[in-house]
């Protein structure tokens, strides 16, 4: 029996977490729970599953429910990565708030399910020190990379040559430049193929999350930069490919949902059986088709790649910014073609800091979200 601590259980990852774990009761033991700000709904699951450690990141959000005794604050969800009867820490924080919590369960020597890809964006290094120091392991969650895991699985360490991402294109994949300065956020909100949240909807809609996930794939599996490649998959069938030295290709494959890379996350090595997540049918996913990125049209992920390839604070700095101007897009503050100049501009300023702790991140995280506010007034204006 595996005892894991869900983060961010209310939103689009962990309530399929919650949902894999109903279905697997002999598997898995939900031990632990913390959402942002959903309280109403984290009460009802922390019932359902009878968990009593719970913590809720925002303590404005507590309200009537704060005579329970759950802990609050990033501290209060920072512990529940760290608690002693938790083997497995879902990390499905969105945002740079996820990455204290992804570094506490490493230290731990916990297996961090990894769906915040911000962490390994904003601070790679020092949360592979953190793996390394506290015995914990990562295993990424996010479809692309628990493709190339699944890839890798068996294969020997000097064996893959290139990691090829899949990306769906996003619901503007064929817009005109001028159907791009129209965008709005309810059809920014349409992704063609996945159901997530709104922040990685909006990104998926940019681009911005596929440099997100090219800088995630860096850190986890050590390839250098001008090895990773993207390549347009719009019905996000082929999750990804791995081209070996031999020029034997590997790519892994299936429906378009999150509950395959969850649960693989929760039973790797080994695989459990799930009669639900089955049914592929070859025929009925034909013909796969792929195209190029056009960076042209999305900047974001251009930009995106290129502050990975920058590193130091680079990475950190165009993460908030983009986290800043896609909230502000959400709220109609910024156009959309607007996010990519906010972010070009607080990289121009704060990208080329040193980072070398975790405060030094959350220092450059910090300066990078004011610049932005301040690029998006300046905008807006
Ligand atoms: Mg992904």
């Amino acid at each position: 029996m595996k005892r894991i601590a869900v983060l961010g259980a209310t939103g689009s990852i962990g309530r399929s977490t919650l949902a894999v774990a109903r279905r697997h009761p002999d598997r898995f033991q939900i031990v632990a729970l913390s959402a942002l700000g959903s309280v109403a709904e984290l009460e009802s699951v922390a019932s359902e599953f009878g968990v009593s450690e719970v913590a809720v990141a925002d303590p404005a959000a507590l309200g009537p429910l704060a005579g329970r005794g759950w802990r609050s604050g990033p501290e209060g969800v920072e512990e529940l990565a760290r608690l002693p009867e938790v083997d497995i820490v879902v990390n499905a924080v969105v945002g740079a708030a996820g990455l204290v919590p992804t570094i506490a369960a490493l230290e731990a020597g916990k297996r961090c399910a990894l769906a915040n890809k911000e962490s390994l964006v904003a601070a790679g290094g020092i949360v592979l020190a953190a793996a390394e120091r506290g015995g914990g392991e990562l295993v990424p969650v996010d479809s692309e990379h628990s493709a190339i895991h699944q890839c890798l699985s068996g294969a020997a360490p000097v064996g893959a040559h290139r990691l090829i991402l899949t990306a769906s294109g996003g619901p503007f994949r064929q817009a005109t430049d001028e159907e791009l300065e129209r965008v709005t956020a309810a059809s920014a909100l349409r992704h063609p193929t996945w159901e997530m949240g709104r922040k990685i909807t909006i990104d998926s809609a940019t681009l911005a999350n596929k440099a997100l996930e090219v800088v995630e794939a860096h850190h986890l599996f050590g390839m250098p930069y001008d090895r990773i490649d993207v390549v347009v998959h719009p019905t996000s069938i082929v999750h990804s490919f791995v081209e070996f030295v031999d020029g034997s290709v590997i790519s892994q494959m299936g429906a378009p949902s999150m509950e395959v890379p969850i649960l693989y996350a929760l039973t790797w090595p080994r695989r459990a059986s799930d009669a639900q997540l089955r049914g592929f049918d070859p025929v009925a996913i034909s013909p796969l088709a792929f195209e190029p990125v056009d960076d042209r049209r999305f900047p974001l992920f251009r930009v995106g790649v290129n502050a990975g390839r920058a590193g130091g604070a680079a990475p950190a700095v165009f993460n908030a910014a983009n986290e800043v101007a896609v909230e502000a897009f959400l709220e109609g503050r910024v156009s959309f073609a607007g996010m990519a100049r906010v972010v070009e501009e607080t990289l121009e300023v704060h990208g080329e800091l040193p980072v070398d702790t975790l405060d030094d991140v959350l220092g450059a995280d910090r300066e990078a979200r004011g610049r932005a506010r301040a690029e998006i007034e300046a905008i807006g204006a």
